[in-house]
């Protein structure tokens, strides 16, 4: 029996980041910079207005006010989109709307708030000072400079950054394609009504979804009977197309466990106990003249996925170029009791709430957990249920009411009703 992080750690050392690829920015939408990005331009380009209203001369207004007006001729109109140099000649004012260019020698704006609006004559009712309301060139991003580095993950924010400094193409990490392939002669595939001994491929689906909402690319292969011969050609053709595969089912004690069968005899590849429940039979290593990763999880429903939230996902972020872990978890006070098992982690399934508000004046408010029903490996309900995983380390047996407990969450967190 090895432990949790010593399986974990053999995974981490054993993937690597993908090469980068070029891709058209939007499709790189979720995806890490492989370099990093030097603006040529400067953002703005070039000085323009933060208001609608009048560029003026801010030594004309300079004692304006509500009860002493001053009064400037309109020597022009700027609308956003003008690519003609214009130039203000002191004593006057140009007409012009946000993100227009500035005229020369205009150093403010009057809002039209403070203006009565007028077209050939404006009346200016407040004062402004050098530089209000004006937006000077290079003021966000300087030409030439540093905008954003390797390793950043490309959100509509960055990507909105990146298009404004004129890229097209970006270097990224590219999201790993992942093959998965559920076995098993009792598997038919979903959308159809089981007859007895059969049992829906809810793996496959659950594991596609999955490999889906981390980022990365799923292809779904379906059900391979326990056939050595069978299992050992999808995984030869498939391994052609993959950064990685997630195969479930056949790798306990049982008869008919094909998938340890076929690959135990792979020198690269390694079946341990792992001390945990659920998830305990595990395989992994690396298939291929390309070494790719292969993570054999049990074929049981909640071992499947609690599997792929502590091994599989942690080795795919990698890969993608992001960190191992993404979110943090959260210690949270437990209304249940229940009991976990001596000498192996329990990966509870759970039910984590915030507090809305703090127990004591001046506390953080705090989360609750709570069982999320039965806790059998087998049992999809509390799974669908479940927001998190208490995770209960291998020294302890029992959890009480009040307990710290220690939270890996699987999805959004509500606030306790
Ligand atoms: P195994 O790991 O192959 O011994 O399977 C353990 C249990 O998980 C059995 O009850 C299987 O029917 C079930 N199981 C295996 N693969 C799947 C799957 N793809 N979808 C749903 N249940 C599965
Ligand atoms: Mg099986």
């Amino acid at each position: 029996m090895i432990t949790v992080q010593e399986h974990l750690s053999r995974i981490v050392a054993t993937v690597q980041r993908l090469p980068p690829i070029g891709l058209d920015l939007l499709d790189a939408q979720g995806c890490v910079l492989a370099r990093d990005v030097t603006s040529q331009v400067a953002l703005p380009g070039f000085r323009n207005s933060a208001m609608d209203g009048y560029a003026v001369y801010a030594a004309d207004v300079a004692g304006a006010s509500v009860t002493a007006p001053v009064s400037l001729p309109v020597a022009g109109d700027i609308a956003a989109g003008n690519t003609e140099a214009l130039r203000l000649a002191p004593g006057q004012s140009m007409r012009i709307m946000t993100g227009a260019p500035m005229p020369d020698g205009a150093d403010a704006v009057a809002p039209v708030e403070d203006t009565d609006g007028g077209l050939s004559r404006v009346t200016i009712s407040a004062r402004v000072h050098a530089g209000t309301h004006v937006r000077e060139a290079g003021e966000d991003v300087a030409a030439g400079s540093l905008v954003m580095t390797d390793g950043t993950r490309l959100e509509p924010r960055q990507i909105a950054l990146l298009a404004a400094v004129g890229t097209g193409e970006v270097r990224v990490t590219p999201r790993p394609r992942v093959v998965v392939i559920s076995t098993g002669d009792e598997l038919i595939e979903p959308g159809t009504r089981p007859g007895f001994g059969q049992v829906v491929d809810s793996n496959g689906l659950m594991l596609t979804a999955a490999v889906r909402a981390l980022g990365c690319i799923p292809v779904r292969v379906g059900c391979v009977r326990d056939d050595a011969a069978t299992f050992r050609s999808t995984i030869e053709t498939q391994i052609r197309q993959a950064d990685a595969v997630i195969t479930t089912g056949g790798v306990s004690m049982g008869a008919y466990d094909t998938v340890k069968e076929v690959l135990s005899s792979v020198a690269a590849m390694r079946f341990d106990k792992v001390a945990m429940q659920p998830g305990m039979p595990q395989g992994f290593g690396v298939l291929g003249e390309h070494q790719i990763p292969v993570f054999t999880l049990p074929g049981n429903p909640v071992s499947a996925m609690v599997s792929f939230e502590v091994f599989v996902a942690p080795a795919l972020r990698l890969m993608a170029g992001r960190p191992q872990r993404e979110t943090p978890l959260v210690t949270a006070v437990a209304a249940d009791a229940w009991t976990a098992p001596a000498g192996k982690v329990q990966f509870a399934r759970v039910v984590l709430s915030r507090n809305g508000s703090a127990v004591r004046a001046g506390d953080q408010p705090g989360h609750t957990v709570s069982i999320a029903g039965l806790q059998g490996s087998h049992a999809l309900g509390s799974l669908a249920r479940a927001n998190a995983l208490a995770v209960i380390p291998a020294e302890v047996t029992s959890v009480r009411v009040g307990d710290q407990v220690s939270c890996h969450p699987l999805g959004p967190i509500p606030e306790a009703p």
